[in-house]
């Protein structure tokens, strides 16, 4: 297996040849690198090597070990996601689901509209203004004056961030054992896409960048201080790198193919992770009330207040996927998928601009985010139920491990 996974990262590289974001991480040997830019493999090349990789594999006799036939299964599900996403780039033209099914190895749910104007109902009641019985503004014009003072102030963004990171590390290194040289750095930007990014360079390192092009608020600090850090993408990148990289001389994890199933799983432990290391909505608040509020200068009475809301907004996440869905798959224009987002992911027009432009450039990425998050969770609480403990540590076995999503569900 060691032979496919090194000819796995070199068709890799080549394919990050035709697609830039498709490469979002490789701390392998440099030369590899440099070979695949000198080389310039054409895309029929890399599909039939991959076809061919795909059927060396499939001959391998059973390894019997599970780590073992956890990494047969990655390998195949990561080949085979990289030559669908080898005929996209050609010609072939993806619904939604099958898109997602082909490269994240999982399919998200429909919801009616009805669904989303059930969530919306409750909201309506929550936020003050003139609601749609009467006169006057929509729900997400009242919904950005009602958030207005949890805005975190430009100025103290990097502080109350830092202690963000600081708790979500402390409550981390609790329960997993992370290499001593292990770091990252913070850097704010502008004009993404996204609204963080984790960049990992190796050697335990990873760069991550939180964009500030529109207003930030409370609650994202934990949830990026968690999502991207501690125990999201860097513990997971980290853990991986140490496990399977370093101790097992697996190589096919010294690169991450970002359109991959892989995908799912860093996406889904990253959003998870924030409940692992707040187990309980008590601990968080208080967290939240004594030190993050106080950082950001934010009242910190009205913090349940604003919580009840937050926990209504993440019942809509799914509203994000059916724009996505619908766009995708030409059902809507880009100026629709706005007006929808606007309507039933309740988001003024800069934010549904900015998640538009997302959806375009990554597609059903999307899916990865909340779909992920709910499939790790079914996972690790089958497993560990309310145990905090035992959620810790299936947690981490789950990070240094290759299951991908399918994998996820069986059992
Ligand atoms: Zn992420």
């Amino acid at each position: 297996m060691n032979a496919v996974a090194e000819r796995y990262v070199h068709l890799v590289l080549a394919l990050g040849q035709h697609n830039p974001d498709y490469v979002d991480a490789f701390y392998g040997p440099p030369e590899w690198k440099t070979a695949a830019e000198k080389e310039k493999k054409s895309l029929d090349a890399i599909g039939a090597e991959a076809a061919e990789l795909i059927a060396t594999l499939a001959k391998t006799p059973n390894p019997g070990e599970e780590l073992l036939q956890l990494r047969r299964e990655y390998l195949q599900k990561q080949i085979s996601a990289l030559a669908a996403r080898v005929r996209m780039l050609k010609v072939e033209k993806l619904k939604f689901d099958d898109e997602s099914r082909a490269l994240y190895d999982a399919v998200a749910p429909t919801f009616p509209d009805s669904h989303f104007d059930q969530i919306i109902a409750q909201l309506e009641a929550k936020i003050p203004g003139k609601g749609p019985s009467r006169t006057g503004g929509s729900l997400w014009e009242r919904y950005e004056m009602w958030r207005k003072p949890f805005v975190i102030p430009k100025e103290k963004l990097d502080t109350v961030f830092q202690l963000a990171i600081k708790e979500c590390r402390t409550r981390t290194l609790a329960h997993v054992a992370l290499p001593p040289n292990e770091s990252f750095t913070v850097e704010y930007v502008t004009n993404k896409p996204w609204g963080g990014y984790n960049w990992y360079k190796g050697n335990f390192h990873s760069v991550i960048q939180v964009n500030t092009d529109l207003p930030i608020l409370i609650d994202r600090a934990v949830d990026l201080a968690a999502h991207e850090g501690y125990p999201g993408h860097h513990v997971y990148n980290s853990l991986l790198e140490k496990n399977l990289v370093r101790d097992r001389g697996w190589v096919e994890f010294s690169v991450y193919a970002l359109f991959s199933p892989q995908s799912l799983i860093a996406e889904g432990t990253a959003n998870f992770g924030r409940d692992v290391a707040f187990p309980s909505k008590t601990e968080r608040m208080k967290f939240e009330k004594e030190v993050l509020f106080p950082a950001a200068g934010i009242n910190a009475s009205r913090a349940d207040e604003y919580y009840a809301v937050q926990d209504l907004m993440k019942d809509l996440s799914y509203a994000g996927n059916e724009a996505a869905r619908r766009l995708i798959n030409g059902q809507i224009d880009e100026n629709a998928a706005v007006q929808w987002l606007q309507k039933y992911a309740v988001m003024e027009p800069a934010r549904a601009q900015q998640r538009v432009k997302f959806i375009q450039r990554y597609r059903s990425y999307v899916i990865n985010y909340n779909l992920g998050e709910d499939m790790v969770r079914r996972y690790i609480e089958k497993r560990s139920g309310t145990d905090s403990e035992k959620r810790w540590s299936e947690f981490g076995k789950l990070l240094a491990s290759p299951r991908l999503p399918s994998g996820l569900q069986e059992k």
